[in-house]
């Protein structure tokens, strides 16, 4: 039945563990069908590309379904532009939702049918108290809360004033239909909770026709129940809400269907990132980022025009697990799995970031070549190119030091270097302008080193990068850092705001010079620039102006500050 058969060394999740269980014991006519269920009022973010893995892989792997599911009860903040996003980066990550996207909101009828059977059962009442004196009444989890003084009206006045807040008789905030189960209970979402609320405004999908929408806690659990969903798997939080997602299934539940149980796991946290969508939204509105898929957001949009793969985020969900208590997740985990992947399938390019002028005195004037390089040494059916090589070239400033110290090992006056792919070449002189500044270097070539190979054995530690002067291609390269400078910016101090932990210099855009086999790129390629580290073509890339994305360093800088 599970694919674990196959790969008997992976030991289970305890959610696997559960859903085997429950294949052994028959319970749900052995069938798994699960559910993702986003409320669109934002992009989905790593988080959510967490749940996605969790559940869309539940259904691979116990060959059950699916479903996707907008959770749309709350028409003030959710809209079309949130649902077409979804549905787009769940396909980007590789996944098919069962049959057709659904809608909470496709129940509201049925939900609202529900709620007459419960309230005909005696088991929910129409309440006229505002939200402040509910709140007043509801107790605290010390000391039991006191009865609504409509808890036991009659039935058929409830009934009446349901259907009536439905027309749109009632204006907001003065009636809603509550659940008759216990003001005393321990469990504070027990007494009485709200299952309908009264809402004026008009819904992205059904318009105006409901003034009443359904509270989450009732429409979840019955849209689960509706959708036949076998494994219902949600967040901690949610953990203290089951007793009600049990209680109104109770009330509806017919034994001949499919009866969802609720999972409860632990969310992913990332350091340094925050993840609530109402943060994320504050960033995009307060022009903090650039939009929802800034490079630096956690945004699955984000996270992909930075340069991150589908299968990193596999990778990384994979790395992670599924655990019952919240934790923290090192960012470095995340850089580390796109690393992986990248590293294998990531053509290598010559790109100088920050470029000094190299000429090579001795080169024929007008003279240029074509040498072969690499394009990946991970991937032998990458091939070959060429780069065009000539007497001017540019190097990184950081390449070249006046007053070398003795281990440095690039380039430095009097001492030879080899040029990737090309030369051996040896730095004669240095040119400074007028107020010091090293504006050029000149430098010699061994003609016989052709390819980088030493042609008498002499010895050469230093190899660096370079592209043609006259070949090169200038680009704008966006370098990211990490957007907070707090390791947890979702629980800053009390009265320090999340927005004053923001990095100023997360986004730095500099002038690059590249090599000419970049303009052959469509947007979202990926590169690894030798030396420099992964990056992407941006979205706003184009052959008259080139841009890429730093998608991550070559290797974990921030660990090796740790460790000194
Ligand atoms: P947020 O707090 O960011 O607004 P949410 O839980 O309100 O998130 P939903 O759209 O309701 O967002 O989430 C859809 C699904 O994704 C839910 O099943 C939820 O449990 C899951 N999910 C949301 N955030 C995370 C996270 N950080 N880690 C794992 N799963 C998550
Ligand atoms: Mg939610």
């Amino acid at each position: 039945m599970s694919t674990t058969e196959e790969s008997p060394k992976k030991s289970l999740n305890f959610i696997e563990q559960i859903i085997e269980d429950d294949l052994k014991n028959g319970k749900n006519q052995s069938q798994v069908h699960v559910r993702f269920p986003p409320e669109p009022n934002g992009y989905l973010h790593i988080g959510h590309a967490k749940s996605i893995c969790l559940n869309f892989g539940l259904a691979r792997d116990y060959q059950g379904t699916c479903n996707l599911r907008f959770d749309d009860t709350n028409p003030e903040k959710e809209n079309v532009e949130y649902v077409e996003s979804i549905k787009k980066d769940i396909e980007w990550l590789g996944f098919k939702w069962n049959d057709k996207p659904l809608f909470t909101s496709d129940y509201f009828e049925q939900l609202y049918q529900f709620a007459i059977q419960i309230i005909k059962a005696g088991n929910a009442y129409v309440c006229e108290q505002s939200a402040e004196e509910i709140a007043n009444y509801k107790g605290t989890p010390t000391q039991a809360g006191k009865d609504s003084p409509w808890r036991n009206r009659p039935i058929a006045e409830s009934l009446d004033l349901f259907e009536r807040m439905r027309k749109g008789e009632f204006a907001e905030g003065t009636l809603s239909l509550r659940a008759k189960i216990d003001m005393a209970s321990p469990n504070m979402h027990m007494r009485d909770p709200l299952m309908y609320r009264i809402k004026k405004d008009a819904h992205h999908r059904t318009g105006a026709e409901w003034n009443i929408y359904p509270m989450y806690d009732f429409a979840h659990g019955q849209s689960d129940y509706i959708e036949g969903i076998t494994h219902s798997i949600c967040t901690l939080e949610f953990e203290v809400h089951r007793p009600l997602y049990e209680w109104f299934l109770d009330q509806v539940y017919d034994p001949s269907r499919l009866r969802p149980r609720q999972i409860e796991f632990a969310r992913l946290n990332l350091s340094y990132t925050v993840m609530s969508k109402r943060k994320l939204l504050q960033l995009v509105q307060e022009g903090l980022v650039s939009g929802w898929d800034d490079p630096r957001m956690p945004t699955i949009s984000g996270l992909r025009r930075r340069g991150y793969t589908p299968k990193s985020l596999h990778t990384f969900a994979d790395m992670i697990g599924v655990a019952r208590r919240d934790n923290m997740i090192d960012l470095g985990k995340l850089e580390f799995a796109i690393r992986e992947d990248l590293n294998k399938t990531a053509l290598r390019r010559m790109a100088v970031l920050n470029p000094l002028k190299v000429v090579i005195t001795n080169y024929p004037e007008g003279k240029a070549e074509m040498l072969d390089a690499v394009n990946n040494p991970e991937d032998e059916t990458a091939g070959m190119r060429q780069v065009s090589f000539g007497r001017e070239i540019y190097i990184e400033q950081d390449d070249f030091m006046e007053q070398a110290p003795k281990n440095y090992f690039r380039l430095t006056v009097g001492a030879e270097v080899r040029l990737r792919y090309a030369y051996f070449i040896r730095c004669t002189e240095v040119v400074k302008n007028s107020d010091g500044e090293i504006i050029e270097l000149r430098a010699t070539y061994d003609p016989e080193s052709k390819g980088g190979k030493s042609p008498d054995g002499r010895k050469v530690k230093g190899t660096i990068h370079w592209v043609s002067a006259e070949h090169g291609v200038k680009a704008s390269v966006n370098l990211y850092d990490r957007l907070f400078l707090t390791e947890d910016p979702q629980d800053v101090e009390e009265g320090v705001n999340f927005l004053d932990t923001i990095n100023s210099e997360s986004l730095k855009v500099i002038d690059a010079i590249v090599e000419p086999a970049l303009l052959e790129t469509n947007v979202g390629d990926h590169f690894q620039f030798e030396r420099m580290g992964y990056f992407c073509t941006d979205l706003d890339s184009s052959s008259n102006r080139l841009i890429f994305n730093k998608t991550v360093g070559l290797k974990d800088t921030w660990a090796k500050v740790s460790q000194n």
